[in-house]
């Protein structure tokens, strides 16, 4: 999903959040940037196949629109990382809205991506990922 999308969306969520279960706006302000910024993995993951540093040329970079290729591996989209987040709620409090943001960016992607019939490009296991042959990955 483009970021513009992910922007709207969490801008609205959390406004929903904000007025339906009276939290902080400090609380508001983490659940929308983690909706938007755990994407930032695309971004990591374009500096590390291209070595390139540019934002608007990653942002503009084709491979999500291949036809056909390998699952991608994108770290902050993990089971685990939801997890150690969640783990991290009990430590403070903050990484729960962290979560929240976490988990409702994700489902938009998971939609998306199940009603484009591409679940397969994405690696949701950053386990399985260390256990299997990285021939298996773009
Ligand atoms: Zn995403």
């Amino acid at each position: 999903m483009l970021p513009k999308f992910h922007i709207i969306l969490g801008a609205i969520f959390s406004a929903l959040m904000y007025y339906l279960l009276q939290i902080t706006l400090f609380q508001t302000i983490l659940i929308f940037f983690a909706s938007v910024l755990i994407d930032f993995d695309h971004y990591l993951f374009y500096v590390q196949e291209t070595k390139k540093w540019s934002l608007q040329k990653a942002y503009n970079w084709k491979i999500y629109r291949q036809k056909k290729h390998k699952p991608i591996m994108m770290i902050f989209h993990t089971i685990e990382f939801l997890i150690l987040v969640f783990i991290l709620s009990f430590v403070w409090k903050g990484f729960g809205f962290i979560l929240i943001g976490l988990v409702f960016h994700s489902i938009f992607d998971i939609i998306q991506l199940g009603y484009e019939k591409k679940l397969y490009i994405r690696e949701f296991s950053l386990i399985r990922f260390l256990l299997r042959d990285k021939k298996n990955y773009f």
